[in-house]
């Protein structure tokens, strides 16, 4: 089958991947289902593969992607939940269920967690085979929605439920504050804290994505290159600061973050894509009773969760471009260049 490959990591740009052909994905076991990939889309998550995480991809060449949809192709023994022909989203973490996380219904805290793409080959391949439990029915909406959109889904809109929703459980009438608008779970996260009611400030370098913000429901937006976020979320919350803070950025805007938060605020983050390591005064941090709450993919009654809001035309993925397979490394460029609005899709 082809697929879109990583030789070895390290490389400045996209030099060490390539379009190749390679062996089918497995046909699938006892509970596992083989899908045939119609779309993929890109995340951070892919770049950081490529460029070299401590200890990944385990094994060389690797297929990437994690985000993808498609048709069901075959079924294993036992699997009764989808058939073959059926079209489906794919949830990229990959969880045991049978450790004591799993067994508590906290699948992204699997002893074995893994992610498509990241510890398992990944979905920018015309065959995927994954378990049964990571797929679930595109639901039917008019207009029907699209392979790109359907690859789109997963990643980000389960990341961004569980930051918003179940770890800062944020509530109707709260300010949160959400960096970097552009970026896929960034976006969801405007969008999730608007369906749940609360006060968005969302903040971008480019004012046309910050346009694109307050279409989406952002009740202010600010430039981060030319105003000072702190300063700027205290003037529109008449000094007192937000109640939560969406993060995805790390090193270049945590201490902004702190200092935007109003008493007995909730900083929530999935990463650092601007650097891993923080600074953090330890006496706001207390004094102010701040909560720092990490947060990584979803668990399967999120995904079920967001897979329903899908089906009621709630969180319908906003495609930025959709590239053929044959173009993927140009797809990657894109994502890499950080000018899109949403996702980039390849189909397949
Ligand atoms: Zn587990």
């Amino acid at each position: 089958m082809k697929a879109f490959i990583l030789r070895a990591t390290g490389g400045e740009g996209f030099e060490h991947t390539a379009l190749a052909d390679v062996a089918p994905a497995p046909a699938p076991g006892p509970g596992e289902v083989r899908v045939a990939i119609k779309a993929a889309a890109l995340n951070h998550l892919d770049l950081f593969v490529i460029r070299g995480l401590p200890g990944l991809p385990k094994a060389l060449p690797h297929i990437l992607g994690s985000d993808g949809a498609g048709e069901v192709e075959s079924v294993g023994p036992g699997v009764t939940s989808v058939r073959p022909g059926e079209r489906v989203l794919i949830n990229p973490g990959i969880s045991d269920y049978s450790c004591e996380y799993c067994l508590a219904g906290e699948h992204s805290l699997c002893l074995r967690y893994g992610i498509l793409g990241e510890h398992h080959p990944g979905t920018l391949a015309q065959l995927l085979t994954v378990p049964s439990h990571n797929v679930l029915p595109v639901p039917a909406l008019t207009p029907a929605v699209t392979w790109p959109e359907a690859a789109a889904f997963s990643l980000v809109t389960l990341t961004a439920w569980r930051m918003v929703v179940t770890r800062a459980r944020v509530r109707a009438g709260e300010w949160v504050l959400v960096w970097g608008i552009g970026g896929g779970v960034s976006l969801t996260a405007l969008r999730i804290a608007k369906l749940v009611g609360a006060r968005v400030i969302a903040t971008s370098s480019s004012d046309a994505k910050l346009a694109r913000a307050t279409e989406l429901g952002a009740d202010v937006t600010l430039n981060h290159r030319t105003q000072e976020v702190a300063k700027a979320v205290r003037q529109i919350t008449g000094k007192r600061g937000v109640d939560v803070v969406v993060e995805n950025v790390g090193a270049a805007t945590w201490e902004e973050s702190l200092r935007s938060l109003a008493k007995g605020g909730r900083i929530v983050t999935c990463g650092g894509t601007s650097g891993p390591k923080l600074v953090t005064d330890v006496r706001p941090l207390f004094w102010h009773q701040f909560t720092i709450l990490g947060s990584t993919m979803g668990n399967a009654a999120e995904y079920r969760e967001v897979v329903r809001r899908l089906g009621r035309g709630e969180l319908r993925p906003i495609v930025d471009a959709s590239y053929p397979f044959d173009r993927v490394r140009e797809a990657f460029e894109h994502l890499d260049r950080g000018d899109q609005i949403g996702k980039v899709a390849v189909t397949v």
